[in-house]
């Protein structure tokens, strides 16, 4: 499989939780390389571009409100098949419905309140990669064990 750049994001209730690190440790330690990071505020004109994809859905204005109700953090992910491999630690999007062992299993309260976000193809990822990255602000270093 590729190595591929995937978007993370830590979500609002689980930054108020004091899960940024928890979030990203899992993340970490299913072999992600965090390549940037930061953490903002989301502005509503931000979260409704960010989630343009989903403005039809009758859950857009509460995720919108959701989504900026606190500061977020932002990260670039790379591995190899890091898409999938992010989703896949982060788990379902119902919270009722996430394996144990994942991400919104253990951080998540709600299919809304989910702890994190991750992109779910390349063309998003790339996409979504740039709404937050524009510039040349991805690091390369290698990883050891
Ligand atoms: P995912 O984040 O797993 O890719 P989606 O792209 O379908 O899920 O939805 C984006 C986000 O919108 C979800 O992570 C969640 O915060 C919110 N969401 C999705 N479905 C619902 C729903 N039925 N009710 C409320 N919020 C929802
Ligand atoms: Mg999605």
């Amino acid at each position: 499989m590729a190595i591929e750049r995937t978007l993370s994001i830590v979500k609002p209730d689980a930054v108020k939780k004091g899960a940024i690190g928890g979030c990203l440790s899992m993340l970490e330690a299913a072999g992600l390389k965090i390549v940037a990071t930061r953490m903002l505020h989301l502005s509503k004109a931000q979260a409704q571009a960010f989630y343009a994809v989903h403005k039809e859905r009758p859950f857009y204005g509460s995720l919108v409100e959701f989504m900026t109700s606190g500061p977020v953090v932002v990260s670039v992910l790379e591995g190899e098949g890091a898409i999938a491999k992010n989703r896949e630690v982060m788990g379902a999007t119902d919270v009722s419905k996430a394996a144990e062992g994942t991400i919104r299993k253990k951080y998540g309260t709600s299919i809304e309140a989910n702890a994190v976000h991750g992109s779910d193809a390349p063309e998003t990822a790339a996409v979504e990669i740039a709404f937050f990255f524009p510039g040349a602000d991805i690091q390369d270093y290698a990883r050891s064990e």
